[in-house]
This record gives structure tokens, sequence and C-alpha cells, in this order.
């Protein structure tokens, strides 16, 4: 996922390498509620034409591109920045790999939480 640029000890690169790792973006009801109304979508629509169904078949998932690219990734940026959803905004904590990572690399402050 592309962030902001932060003052701080991560700062992000906007490389978007977060944004191409295989596996699931997870939504919560939160995140369909603010990702429809900020694409200007019904919720249903936005489920149909935006999501698929996770591995763990309970929770929606972003859909992705063809070559694994995130759906909301163009040019290295995350189209959807101000209403994405909470897990990546949550990055890094919280996920189980952060390989590849440029703010991350060399870096100790990562706390890893699952
Ligand atoms: S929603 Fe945005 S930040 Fe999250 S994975 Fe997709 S492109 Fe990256
Ligand atoms: S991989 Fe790291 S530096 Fe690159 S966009 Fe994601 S958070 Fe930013």
């Amino acid at each position: 996922m592309t962030r902001k640029l932060q003052k701080g000890p991560f700062q992000c690169r906007e490389c978007g390498t977060c944004c191409r790792w295989p596996g699931h973006v997870l939504l919560t009801d939160g995140d369909i509620a603010r990702l429809a109304a900020a694409s200007g979508l019904p919720e249903k629509l936005f489920i149909e034409r935006y999501t698929i169904l996770a591995g763990n078949r309970r929770q929606l998932s972003l859909a992705e591109q063809p070559d694994g690219r995130c759906i909301f990734l163009k040019e290295n940026r995350c189209t959807c920045y101000d209403a994405r959803p909470n897990q990546c905004r949550d990055f890094p904590n919280g996920w189980r790999d952060t390989k590849g990572c440029p703010a991350l690399e060399g870096s100790d402050k990562v706390q890893l939480k699952r």
C-alpha cells in the first residue's frame, strides 16, 4: 500500500511493493461502506465490482488485477488512499510478511502482531 510520506521513523517510499504482495486485503463492514462512498457506488455494486470472497470464506477481500496488484493500485499509487482499508492503514502492524518494503528494511521498529 502506498502511503503518504510521514514524519518520524517510518517513511514510505511510495514504491507500491506492498500493494503487490500475494494475500488478501480483508475488508471490514466499515471499510466497505467507506470505499463504496468514496467510489460513488452503492455498497452492493462496490462489492460486486471490487471484492472477492477471501480464502477463509468469511470475509470479503479486495480484488486483484490480473498481475496480482491490488485493484486500486495505479502506477504505484493507491487510488483510494483516503478511504483505504484498515488493514492498509495499520501497515506494518498486523502483517505477517513485510519483506521487500524498503522503508522497513534495516529498521528495528517493526512489531508484527500476528
Ligand atoms: S487499497 Fe490502496 S493501500 Fe491498500 S493494497 Fe490497495 S492500493 Fe495498496
Ligand atoms: S512497500 Fe513500504 S515503502 Fe513501498 S509503498 Fe509499501 S509501505 Fe511504502
